[in-house]
């Protein structure tokens, strides 16, 4: 009897990625793309990073020891194992890595950092290569970074309608400070774009004063002014500059010194213009408390003109294809705070049985077909929970004299603040996700 091909390895079953090496010259690129792909791991790589990409996932992490080359997949905020890889063919694997992402790879000890520009198909990603050896071997962390951002309303991050329509008027008012904060890790960058790009760009000018080390994603109709790198020009001379353009919105998405906040704070009292800023915070209040110790000398002024602050927090969202909904008990509505007869079902997700449970009526096996749309997962993609925060003057009052978080938080619920629990609540009355998700997001953050 013929032997039976062993079943293809998952980076066999895609069609891989192409690899752009950052060399500023094309010739040298090419030749080490030519180089590369004489490797043996060239399309061990190419097609590993692809299925990572179709998987959905954001990181990659390797571990190299004497058994092999174990393989986990950052995906919706979890990990996952992978089947490992054999030493020989990891290990070829990452030196067509290291070598597209201009490390050393003859080093398996020294810790370095490389990149790569990657494509598939039409979509760009930017692939970041981290090792470092370890006493049992190496390890291994790639980040993919998508080129665009995967969403374009505030519907599509999550954000409920009402408070959508609310937070837009805030983003297109006038003489304010608006503030978006989100935990560490917890989509920031893709809530200030999505935020942005819902506010009015047409008929106003926004100015973005951005480090040129780091960059953030292109938005139409923003125009970006870079400082520090190469640019030769500090933060407060690129907004000095700016602000004879007479623009009517300043972008702040990072942290800058106290002079060049004032200078776009005066902006506000002066000429009626707005500043949109961001902080990394595990909550509304929180975040405005933040940003008023980072610029400690415009207390009143922030307290004076804040007009919002959001706060959010990343949860699983059940796939819609195989979620199962089921009556809620009236105790559970009652412990959730849902009054009786407002919500008809509540959702979770499907969890096949394990496999010796999978039978027909007759105890025959009869696996189950996972769901096309999620591989089973019951979960796909992540949303925000947001909360939206209108200080009003009793906590602009609180916030000129104390940096005491349980006092704020309990002057803004007195002002009517709901928190990011309700919102949670409305989350899983919606259907978007499950308890079990919940109880998991919150108690990771507690
Ligand atoms: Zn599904």
């Amino acid at each position: 009897m013929a032997e039976q091909p062993p079943p293809p390895q998952l980076w066999q079953t895609v069609a891989p990625v192409e690899f752009g090496p950052k060399l500023t010259d094309k010739t040298q690129s090419q030749a080490l793309l030519i180089s590369a792909r004489q490797g043996a791991g060239f399309e061990v790589a190419a097609g590993q990073v692809s299925h990572a990409i179709q998987s959905r996932a954001t990181q990659i992490l390797l571990d190299f020891t004497a058994a092999g080359c174990a393989m986990r997949y950052f995906i919706d905020g979890q990990w996952e194992q992978l089947p490992p890889l054999d030493r020989e063919t990891g290990d070829a694997m990452l030196f067509a890595l290291k070598q597209v992402s201009l490390v050393n790879p003859a080093d398996r000890r020294s810790a370095q950092v490389g990149s790569v520009a990657v494509k598939l198909k039409k979509e760009k990603y930017d692939l970041t290569l981290q090792s470092q050896g370890v006493p049992t071997g190496e390890r291994v962390l790639v980040r993919l970074v998508a080129g665009q951002i995967p969403f374009d309303t505030l519907g599509d991050i999550g954000m409920r309608d009402k408070m959508a329509a609310t937070f837009k008027q805030f983003l297109n008012d006038e003489a304010d400070i608006v503030l978006i904060t989100a935990p560490k890790g917890e989509g920031l960058t893709t809530t200030w774009n999505v935020s942005i790009s819902a506010a009015d760009r047409l008929v106003r000018d926004f100015q973005s004063f951005e480090d040129e080390a780091r960059p953030e994603p292109e938005i139409i109709n923003i125009n970006p002014n870079y400082y520090g790198g190469n640019t030769g020009i500090t933060p407060f001379e690129s907004v000095r500059k700016a602000i004879l353009k007479e623009p009517d919105v300043y972008l702040f998405p990072e942290h800058v010194d106290a002079e060049t906040f004032e200078m776009a704070l005066k902006q506000i009292d002066k000429a009626e213009k707005k500043v949109i800023t961001r902080v990394v915070a595990g909550g509304a209040v929180e975040g405005l408390m933040r940003l008023v110790a980072q610029y400690p000398e415009q207390r009143d002024a922030i307290a004076k003109r804040i007009a919002c602050v959001t706060g959010q927090r990343l949860v699983r969202r059940l796939c819609d294809n195989c979620k199962i909904g089921f009556q809620p008990p009236p105790q559970l509505l009652q412990q959730l705070g849902i009054p009786q007869g407002r919500v008809a079902l509540l959702y979770q997700p499907f969890i096949p049985p394990p496999i010796e449970q999978q039978v027909d009526e007759n105890g025959r096996p009869a696996p189950i077909t996972p769901c096309y749309n999620c591989q089973g997962r019951g979960y796909l993609g992540r949303i925000g929970i947001f909360e939206l925060l209108t200080p009003g003057e009793q906590l602009r009052d609180a916030l000129t004299k104390t940096q005491d978080l349980g006092r704020l938080m309990g002057i803004a619920k007195s002002e009517g603040f709901h928190g990011i629990q309700t919102e949670a609540v409305l989350t899983v009355a919606r259907g978007l996700t499950s308890l079990d998700e919940l109880k998991r997001a919150f108690a990771r953050q507690a």
